[in-house]
């Protein structure tokens, strides 16, 4: 008998790296609501083929990923493939959350998402520089004329949304570190991986 995957929760401001097989599931389920997870792809054997949100929202048409959308590499590598989806709003154009941008509201020595992904992913002999872009799940960003804005995200408990590796990778996620992002408090978020 299969064990059945088991849901791994990441505590607020926290984060982690580990390799997805080609054919893989992940599913990043919101353990609390309006919360956002941060979640950096690279191809497992050439760590700089890495995910572009660019390249992503350019061959998909559209700012939101949705079922059967494919997420692209700098290299336009499928690395991804969306399969499942609860919530249906999710971020492509916001780098993630650094220690320089809490810097720059007066906030020193803040966690970031930028900082807890570079850490996750030194495992892997990654580190900072290449920490350049993230899939912002659940995080509800709209362009409004010529100006962004980030409103809560639209996750409620149980909510997931489910990836399906398109070869391997090394995937690294993180609950994002901003309270202003969260709704005013930073929570947990939880992942399954199914082989
Ligand atoms: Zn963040």
């Amino acid at each position: 008998m299969p064990v059945p995957p088991q849901l791994v929760r990441l505590e607020p401001q926290t984060g982690t790296a580990f390799v997805l097989l080609g054919g893989a599931r992940l599913r990043i389920v919101a353990t609390e609501s309006e919360q956002v997870a941060d979640v950096a792809l690279f191809a497992r054997y050439d760590h700089a083929d890495s995910f572009s949100p660019g390249r992503t929202m350019d061959y998909n048409e559209r700012l939101i990923p949705q079922i059967g959308d494919v997420l692209y590499s700098n290299r336009s590598t499928p690395l991804a493939r969306v399969v499942a989806d609860t919530a249906g709003v999710h971020d492509l154009l916001l780098t993630p959350c650094s220690r320089v941008m809490f810097e720059r509201r007066g906030q020193l020595n803040h966690p970031s998402c930028h900082e807890n992904l570079s850490r996750a992913l030194g495992t892997f002999g990654l580190g900072e520089d290449d920490v350049l872009a993230t899939l912002n799940v659940f995080m509800d960003v709209r362009v409004e004329g010529n100006a962004i804005n980030v409103y809560p995200p639209a996750s409620r408990v149980d909510d997931y949304f489910e990836l399906q590796a398109q070869t391997d990778l090394v995937v690294a996620m993180c609950a994002c570190s901003s309270e202003l992002t969260n709704n005013g408090r930073c929570k947990s978020v939880g992942y399954l991986i199914y082989p």
